[in-house]
């Protein structure tokens, strides 16, 4: 077998893998990135839409155009890229891992690295996750498919369909499907309350003439080789009005239920998990529970936006280099999720060192105020127009804004949204 030796490992050549290697390899660190298809760029490259780059790069651009920058940033590198190799494996030796890749080109090969970064992305939520009930037959795809099928393969996956789920992804291949010349039935949501951007309802389905269904959820898939119908049940207060059910003819059901970090790998090497992300328990530079072993992107937690993808991905670098470097962390202490907060990441911080967190909360409300305390003592309070589950909320907390640190108490610290 085929022995390579690098510092860094990159899991993932899309908009996380990238940002990442690139801050490594500007320290004067080796990087290989390790990409399982046949190009970097990840799932960009089938996002043809625009509403990329606004924060980043201060324009709006397609999500192939982005990732288009970065492609020509690290090629211009040093970075040693891999394309259609997978990682399969990852052993941890003493002072060193060993990583394995396989390729059909080259077959496996086993990295000797010292640090490691999943940048793997994530994937959808499927029929099973959400156990609609019926036959079995084709038809039923995840929107995710559907937008590779129709964007890189040229294919169009029905003519007459239905979309599960009014995120930002169902919303814009409604809108796709439309295009392309097929005729979008319904868009259904579980929701009383669409899960999308206002822009995109206004843009996918109202320029569209394509209704929405709030508080509704699919009963029935009909259809034996093929979909031929679904029924839809309207929900009171979550519960299901079988009586007022009905039934809407289509070829095709495409599911937009929502993305998991894909964990598989970082579960099989014991990195612990956070339950409400799906992602790896984190400290403050982003190292999970293995030494040496950082995550950052949709593996971590599902992001709305590329943009904050990359600030924390190219954050992530710099901390696997500052571990390369040996510099000795500051001490960090717990972060939690406190009143209407789905998740915080990272799940520790340091009072002696700029952080930045991301998080999600579980309500729907205008004019909320997220307020951060440390050992009980508000620190921080900031005023939210408007918040929702789908909708990503950060905040920086620079060092010495936490003032009194004893080492001796409690110096966890709680947001909670009001
Ligand atoms: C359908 C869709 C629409 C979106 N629309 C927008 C939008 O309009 N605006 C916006 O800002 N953001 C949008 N986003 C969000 C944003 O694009 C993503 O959050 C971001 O690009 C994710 O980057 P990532 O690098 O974490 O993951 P990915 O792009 O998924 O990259 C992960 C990479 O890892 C590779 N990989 C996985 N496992 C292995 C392995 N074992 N070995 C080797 N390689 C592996 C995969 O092939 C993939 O290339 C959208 C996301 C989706 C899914």
């Amino acid at each position: 077998m085929k022995e390579l030796k690098f510092d860094t490992l990159v899991i993932g050549g899309g908009s996380a893998g990238m940002a990442a290697a690139l801050e490594v390899i500007s320290r004067g660190f080796s990087v290989a990135v390790v990409e399982r298809e046949n190009a970097m760029g990840g799932i960009l490259n089938q996002c043809i839409h625009n509403g990329f780059g606004l924060h980043h790069f201060k324009e709006e651009l397609s999500g192939p155009a982005y990732a288009e920058k970065f492609i020509e940033m690290v090629d211009s590198s040093d970075i040693d890229v891999f394309i259609n190799m997978t990682i399969m494996d990852i052993e941890e030796i003493v002072d060193y891992k060993a990583v394995y890749g396989m390729s059909g080109i080259t077959g496996m090969v086993k990295f000797l690295v010292k640090t490691v970064v999943f940048a793997n992305g994530c994937r959808e939520r499927n029929r099973g996750s959400i156990g609609t009930p019926g036959t079995r037959p084709s038809g039923v795809f995840t929107a995710g498919l559907a937008q590779r099928l129709v964007n890189i393969e040229g294919y169009i996956p029905g003519k007459e369909c239905v979309i599960v789920g009014s995120g930002d992804i169902g919303l814009i291949m409604a809108r796709r499907m439309s295009w392309v010349g097929a005729k979008v039935k319904a868009v259904i949501e579980i929701q009383p309350y669409p899960a999308g951007l206002t822009r995109n309802i206004v843009q996918c389905l109202n320029d569209f003439d394509i209704p929405l269904y709030l508080s509704h959820v699919v009963g029935e898939i009909h259809g034996k080789d093929r979909v031929e119908s679904i029924d839809v049940i309207p929900l009171k207060n979550g519960v299901e009005q079988k009586e007022k059910s009905f039934n809407i003819k289509c070829d095709s059901l495409l599911l937009a239920v929502g993305l998991v970090p894909d964990n598989e790998l970082a579960k099989k090497i014991g990195i612990s998990i956070n339950p409400e992300t799906n992602g790896p328990i984190v400290d403050r530079q982003l190292m999970t529970a293995k030494d040496g072993i950082f995550a950052c992107g949709n593996v971590l937690h599902v992001h709305d936006l590329v943009d904050f993808v990359t600030e924390e991905s190219a954050r992530c670098g710099r901390y696997a280099a500052d571990y390369l470097d040996k510099k000795t962390p500051s001490n960090q202490f717990r972060t939690v999720p406190g009143q209407n907060i789905k998740y915080l990441v990272p799940n520790y911080y340091s009072p002696y060192e700029d952080n930045k967190f991301y998080l999600r909360t579980m309500i729907v409300k205008n004019r909320a105020e997220l307020i951060i305390s440390v050992n009980k003592k508000e620190i921080l309070r900031k005023k939210l127009k408007h918040i929702q589950p789908s909708e990503m909320i950060s905040f920086s907390l620079p060092k010495g804004d936490v003032e009194s640190i004893s080492e001796l108490s409690d110096n966890t610290l709680e947001a909670k949204i009001v």
